[in-house]
């Protein structure tokens, strides 16, 4: 008889883990509170406008073609990637623009011309890049280097002898101060660390592997808009025979007494007043809430150590459905503040918006024409903000939606608010709110520090065996890719503890 086990949430953690225990013969089912899959990269319909509504850009997309491949399918059958020539368009207030291609002579020219950055400088930055990535990538990424299989693999010792290279005593900033001439550049490759939800001036510099693993593995946009993929992977998991219940969340995980007093073995799960039982339960939820709601247990170690652990950044949305198109912006494009050190003081230690915000715009219907009435365009425009701790998002999100307004009008000479024909918004609240994450944290914890790499949750509980974990808030933190590869890590302990 098939192994069960439960899934809880249909995050892309949770798919992708769902996805490789049924491929691997066991029996799961899925329970997600919210009427579909997705989690945070979920989809929302206004006025006849769509917006994905929370992740934008897709890298990194073999680690969705091996989840597909380990269920015995091919992704092309299920998903569009489409590779993107212009990455992102970067605006400065003095009327700067700088587009960055994937392909590398196109965009050591645009940098060139731009900002006067020389080539070889640039050069040797994405050759140190990878050089750490070669280091530490696959290691961090494919595995949890908690796990006593880990530390005593061979590929670990080697990544050991080489720790030097990982660049981990100067932040990114610093990395940056030194690798470039232009301060343009230099704003220019800090933003990456908010692809985690961090800082630049405090998040180390092995983080440059976020830059090399978009500009060396290339930018994606996804036909239908992100929102495809998990309705593609709830679909595969369907196809696997993973029983999906959704509008169902999970009240209580069960466990009993095991050995020694602080040892628990779990039994399965109450979900609408029901029990289920099973042999293991996967939890791809934020981990504060598992804790405090369905193990009602905040004193484990792995719980305390992680609540003292600084939260990644959330954001504030607006969702603008545009009466007109905008030929000057692409799918993604950056309108950088002035003063990028006070963005980041305002997040992580004002805990307030910045006064001076840098602007995202994502537009899916520049890809995905259906998106948006004819002739008109889907703005997501998002903004780095601090976590949830009762500010009052109301004066926020007004103060917010007026930077905004006046920043992009003035530079445009056009009046922005005119053009906006219907509107919503999600305040970091909305995101605790809507996709239970704590403080709508969008990346779990932050990589502020050293040691935030070793800090993340656990994948496999010691406490409650049985008990498993994935999704932004595990290792290797959160992210499209990552919380993918975390759902992998995940079904490999279960394969090597549970069977
Ligand atoms: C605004 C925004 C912008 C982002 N931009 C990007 C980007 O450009 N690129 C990128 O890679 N990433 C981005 N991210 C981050 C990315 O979306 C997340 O890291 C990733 O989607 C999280 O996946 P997850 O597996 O952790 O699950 P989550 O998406 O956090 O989903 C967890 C699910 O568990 C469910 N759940 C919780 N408790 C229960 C319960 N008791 N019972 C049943 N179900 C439960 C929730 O309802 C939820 O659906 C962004 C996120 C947001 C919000």
């Amino acid at each position: 008889m098939s192994k069960h086990v439960v899934v809880i949430g249909a995050g892309l953690g949770s798919l992708s883990a769902a996805i490789r225990l049924a491929a691997a013969g066991w029996e799961v089912d899925l329970f997600e509170r919210l009427p579909g899959p997705g989690g945070k990269a979920n989809s929302e319909s206004i006025d006849g406008y769509r917006f994905d509504t929370g992740p934008s850009l897709l890298t990194m997309p073999w680690v969705f073609d091996a989840l597909f491949e380990a269920a015995g399918r091919k992704r092309e059958d299920y998903l569009e990637f489409i590779p993107l020539e212009i990455i992102c368009k970067y605006f400065w207030d003095d009327g700067m623009v700088l587009r960055t291609w994937a392909n590398r002579k196109k965009l050591f020219d645009e940098i060139r011309r731009t900002t006067g950055e020389r080539e070889d400088r640039l050069q040797a930055y994405f050759d140190r890049c990878r050089k750490i990535y070669d280091i530490a990538g696959d290691l961090f990424l494919e595995h949890n280097p908690k796990e006593p299989s880990t530390i005593f693999s061979r590929q670990f010792f080697r990544s050991l002898l080489r720790v030097g290279g990982i660049d981990a005593f100067r932040t990114m900033a610093q990395a940056h101060e030194e690798s470039f001439l232009s301060p343009r550049v230099r704003q220019l490759f800090n933003r990456y660390a908010t692809y985690n939800g961090s800082s630049p001036y405090r998040t180390p510099a092995t983080l440059s592997i976020i830059p090399h693993v978009e500009y060396d593995g290339g930018g994606y946009a996804v036909a239908g808009g992100i929102y495809a993929i998990p309705l593609a992977l709830d679909r595969l998991a369907r196809e696997l025979g993973v029983t999906m219940h959704y509008n169902t969340p999970v009240e209580h995980i069960l466990s009993e007494p095991a050995g020694k007093s602080d040892r628990f073995r779990v039994r399965g799960i109450v979900a609408g007043g029901q029990e289920l039982l099973c042999d293991a339960v996967i939890a791809g939820a934020d981990v504060r809430p598992v804790y405090r709601d369905l193990l009602s247990d905040e004193t484990a170690r792995d719980i305390v150590r992680y609540s003292k652990l600084e939260p990644s950044s959330s954001g504030l949305v607006f969702y603008w459905g545009m009466k007109r198109g905008f030929p000057e912006l692409e799918l993604h494009n950056i309108f950088f503040s002035r003063n990028y050190p006070d963005e980041f003081a305002a997040i992580f230690d004002r805990k307030t918006c910045p006064e001076d915000p840098t602007i995202y715009v994502n537009i899916t219907s520049k890809v995905t024409a259906a998106d948006a009435p004819k002739g008109c365009e889907n703005w997501f425009v998002l903004i780095n903000a601090p976590c949830d701790e009762g500010q009052d998002w109301q004066a926020e999100t007004a103060r917010i939606r007026a930077r905004i307004i006046k920043r992009i009008s003035t530079l445009f000479r056009i009046d922005l608010e005119s053009a906006i024909a219907t509107e919503s918004v999600m305040t970091p609240r909305d995101i605790q709110e809507k996709t239970a994450s704590h403080g709508g944290a969008l990346y779990g914890i932050s990589s502020n520090s050293r040691t935030a790499a070793f800090s993340r949750h656990p994948n496999r509980s010691k406490r409650y065996r049985g008990l498993y974990f994935c999704g932004g808030s595990t290792h290797p933190g959160g992210g499209m890719p990552l919380v993918v590869l975390s759902g992998k890590i995940t079904a490999d302990l279960i394969a090597r503890y549970e069977q």
